[in-house]
């Protein structure tokens, strides 16, 4: 496994993987590296070869007063993890080589990245497209692998690569969670002991809505409200938001109807947690659709 720092470096690299007619599988990161991160490595080495991982703690997506600067950094750790599962290369560049003084393009996908965590993190997914643009160009990847843990930026990175017409096909994979239903984070590190027993909150709110989903419930509000009661049961919890969407617009459904997701974020402490339950089009004829968490 090569470790590259360089931009120039890693685009030379990318021009012979094209020449080779090698396909190109990219996974990006911000590191602090987790099974779900693991999950979308898997993927891209089942599908392609050469395997780039980046590893880039991305200032421009990070609004002031946010956890840029405390943001969990174990690079060493993350390489050696990536080494045993066969990444050819780690593409880990500087952000003043990324960013120099004078960098003033930006890229915005309109309307999608205004709602949910765009509401509440203004600036964010613009941070998001214009690095990921910015990764695609250098390393020319065939496939992208991004999870669904972030539904909205997998989304908004789709919108972005066909508006864009980016050779880039975009992978969203399953999210990947702890034995006790929390979703591997990141940032799930900033957790002590009680508030990581009560992040279990945001799994139990969208169990309790799958249940209700499961027992033909559809209106929008009866599921919400499911939703909010069971957060606010936890002392330790505050809610960001609960929504119901549709998965391709991400506006809000009265009634459910699939392709759909159900959104949530919430505050643990001062630590910001995502998750979200999808709600997909079944195949069988006995139901009108299925749900995962
Ligand atoms: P991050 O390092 O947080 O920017 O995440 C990098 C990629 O890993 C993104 O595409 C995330 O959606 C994905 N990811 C993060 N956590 C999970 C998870 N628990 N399950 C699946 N994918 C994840």
């Amino acid at each position: 496994m090569e470790i590259i720092r360089s931009v120039d470096w890693m685009k030379q690299i990318a021009r012979e993987a094209a020449l080779a007619q090698r396909i190109v599988g990219f996974v990006p990161t911000m590191g602090a590296l987790h099974e779900g991160h693991f999950s979308l490595v898997r993927e891209a080495k089942r599908q392609c070869s050469p395997v780039v991982v980046s590893i880039f703690v991305n200032p421009t997506q990070f609004a002031p007063g946010e956890d840029l600067e405390k943001y969990p950094r174990n690079f060493e750790g993350d390489c050696a993890l990536l080494e045993s599962l066969g990444v050819d290369y780690v593409f880990a560049p500087e952000a003043a080589e990324i960013y120099p003084r004078d960098f003033r393009t930006v890229v915005r996908v309109d309307g999608l990245s205004d709602k949910l965590e765009g509401r509440i993190r203004p600036g964010h997914f613009q941070g998001v497209c214009t690095i990921v643009l910015k990764l695609f160009e250098i390393v020319r990847p065939r496939f992208a692998y991004f999870g669904r843990k972030d539904a909205q930026q997998a989304r908004i990175i789709r919108q972005m690569s066909r508006d864009l017409n980016l050779d880039a096909e975009i992978a969203v994979c399953p999210i990947v969670r702890e034995t006790d239903g929390l979703a591997m984070s990141s940032r799930n590190a900033y957790l002590k002991a009680a508030q990581r027993a009560a992040a279990t909150v945001l799994y139990r709110s969208l169990d309790a809505a799958r249940s209700k989903l499961n027992s033909g419930i559809r209106a929008a509000a009866e599921i919400l409200e499911t939703v909010r009661l069971t957060i606010n049961s936890e002392p330790l919890a505050k809610l960001d938001y609960a929504e119901l969407v549709d998965a391709s617009s991400f506006e809000p459904l009265d009634f459910v109807r699939a392709p759909a997701l159900l959104l949530i974020a919430a505050r643990i402490g001062t630590t910001r947690l995502i998750d979200n339950l999808s709600i997909e089009k079944a195949s069988g004829a006995h139901q009108d659709f299925s749900v995962s968490l």
